[in-house]
């Protein structure tokens, strides 16, 4: 595990063969040289992507002219759609209370916060037949039921949890100091040491059992969270599924009006070019000046047809896979690629106005339903969760409850019969299918963020774990590599901490 000592020789190291600033636009030179103009393309206009011009905005300054492509809408996977009267999430909903990015753009973006637990944070565990588990609207309640069922294991996650926060955090340290890494390996090493990088290969059920986690923690808490998150189960790779453990703590928040808000301000600060279009191919070109190559970006203008126009940098904010980006490389001396095509899971949002048949969960028709049902393992109806949902304006005040949209998440589009047995009345329904985040499952390699010299992957961080927070860490990291590779220092060189403690 890295020590103190270690991560302050690394900051230090840094800081001091770093002779130029990362933290402000005020400063684009490099030992006295002014760095040179830059035309950097980004492609993807999710919370990625648009952080990443915001960010690469910061270290260019205006000698960068930034175009970001998009070929859907801003926000990507944050994204609302409206039903019953009102503007709902159907996609990335929940925000950490340790999310300090996100916090920290809602402050300066002047937007404001809300909380993401509505008025009913009952949550029940159903295993198909009946609820394995019911929590109580009284945290104190919830605690000793859950001592009851699980034991000192509550102790012991919520220790894990914290020190794993503790350690997650070192990034924020890291990336204001100018740090960057090369792959996620790196990354993960640079926060959590081996433990981290560990993680990355083992499972999160094998995880907890070395932890000393009873099988019935495993079973049916650990299955809960990846199923609820990542809509997988406790066989998936230890740090999404440590990430899907840590969402289970109180105050969840999210973003008044919409988390798409902070993209679109995102973007907006960038002052990048917006090209709402589709990018076909990336060709790699030999650039005017050898030593650095260029990039033909293509990309459709529906009535006009297909574009071009040559780059020096470009970013790879969205899924590189083929059937998620559909992008072609052309001219690499390798493959650009991550080999992961199809490794994206399936799942469908349904939001639903209507009231939920208690009698399908083994509850009396006039009982009483969780707030949030979560199933523990595959169920014959083929769902997930199905949750109590609020409107992105939530106010406990005006709120009609006799409203009340549930969400539900499955693998699959719901049919009639199985809609028919989850409500016993519905008004409005309507529904995103999502190829929602990679499936976690267990693999030796991981790609880096850095495709080629000069193309960078700043959506590499998603195989590590997929949350709006990880984008922002990635786009920012690879932020970073740019600039370091405009300024001359090799994006080869591997500066995480774990390497500078080798070579101490
Ligand atoms: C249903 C669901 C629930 C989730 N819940 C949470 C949650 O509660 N909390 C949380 O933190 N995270 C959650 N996530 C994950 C989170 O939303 C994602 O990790 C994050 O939004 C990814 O951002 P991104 O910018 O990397 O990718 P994206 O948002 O996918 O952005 C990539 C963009 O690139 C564009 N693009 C792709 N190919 C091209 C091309 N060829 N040319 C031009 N543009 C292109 C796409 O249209 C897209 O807009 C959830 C995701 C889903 C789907």
């Amino acid at each position: 595990m890295l020590s103190k000592k270690y991560v302050s020789v690394a900051i230090f190291c840094i800081i001091v063969t770093f002779s130029y600033s990362l933290t402000s636009s005020e400063n684009v030179e490099v030992d006295g040289n002014r760095l040179l103009p830059v035309k950097i393309a980004v492609v993807g206009g999710g919370i990625g992507g648009t952080s990443n011009a915001f960010y690469l905005r910061d270290l260019f300054g205006e000698n960068a002219s930034i175009t970001l492509f998009e070929k859907d809408t801003i926000g990507g996977r944050l994204a609302t759609v409206s039903i019953a009267g009102a503007e709902y999430e159907i996609g990335g909903t929940i925000l950490h209370p340790r999310n300090l990015y996100m916090k920290k753009f809602v402050q300066d973006f002047g937007l404001k916060e809300r909380s993401a637990e509505g008025t009913d944070r009952t949550m029940g565990i159903y295993d198909g037949e009946e609820f394995v588990f019911q929590s109580s609207q009284y945290s104190i309640i919830t605690l000793l039921k859950l001592l009851w069922r699980y034991g000192l294991d509550v102790f012991r996650m919520r220790w894990t949890i914290s020190n794993l926060l503790k350690k997650f955090e070192r990034i924020y340290d890291f990336q204001d100091a100018g740090q960057s890494y090369t792959d996620i390996e790196g990354i993960m090493a640079a926060m959590g040491g081996e433990e981290f990088e560990g993680w990355l290969t083992k499972p999160i059920s094998v995880v907890l059992r070395d932890m000393g986690m009873s099988e019935r923690f495993v079973q049916e808490f650990a299955a809960i969270a990846t199923r609820a998150n990542y809509g997988q189960n406790p066989n998936m790779m230890g740090f999404a599924g440590m990430v899907s453990l840590a969402a289970a703590v109180p105050g969840l928040w999210c973003i008044d009006g919409g988390n798409k808000l902070v993209p679109e301000q995102l973007l907006q600060r960038s002052g990048a070019t917006l090209m709402r279009s589709r990018v076909q191919s990336v060709e790699r070109v030999a650039g005017e000046n050898a030593e650095r190559p260029t990039f033909r970006v293509t990309w459709n203008e529906s009535v006009k047809g297909p574009k071009s126009d040559v780059f020096d940098i470009v970013m790879m904010a969205s899924p590189i896979e083929d059937d998620l980006s559909g992008i072609d490389f052309i001219g690499f001396d390798h493959p650009v690629t991550t080999n992961f095509t199809g490794d994206y899971r399936h799942t469908v949002a349904t939001l639903i106005e209507g009231r939920p048949r208690a009698s399908t969960f083994g509850v009396s028709p006039e009982g009483e339903l969780p707030g949030q049902i979560i199933t523990n393992m595959e169920v014959p109806l083929n769902f997930r969760t199905l949750a109590k949902n609020f409107p992105v304006d939530y106010n406990p005040i005006t709120f009609n409850a006799s409203r009340q949209l549930y969400k539900v998440f499955s693998t699959g589009v719901l049919n009639d019969t199985q809609m028919e047995a989850l409500f016993k009345s519905y008004s409005e329904a309507t529904h995103r299918d999502w190829l929602a985040y990679p499936y976690y499952h267990e693999r030796k390699t991981f790609p880096g963020f850095v495709l080629a010299e000069g193309l960078f992957y700043p959506n590499a961080i998603e195989w590590a774990a997929s949350a709006m927070e990880m984008a922002v860490i990635g786009s920012r990291n690879s932020a970073i590599l740019a600039y370091r590779y405009w300024s001359g220092e090799s994006p080869e060189v591997k500066v995480g901490a774990s390497k500078v403690k080798q070579e101490l």
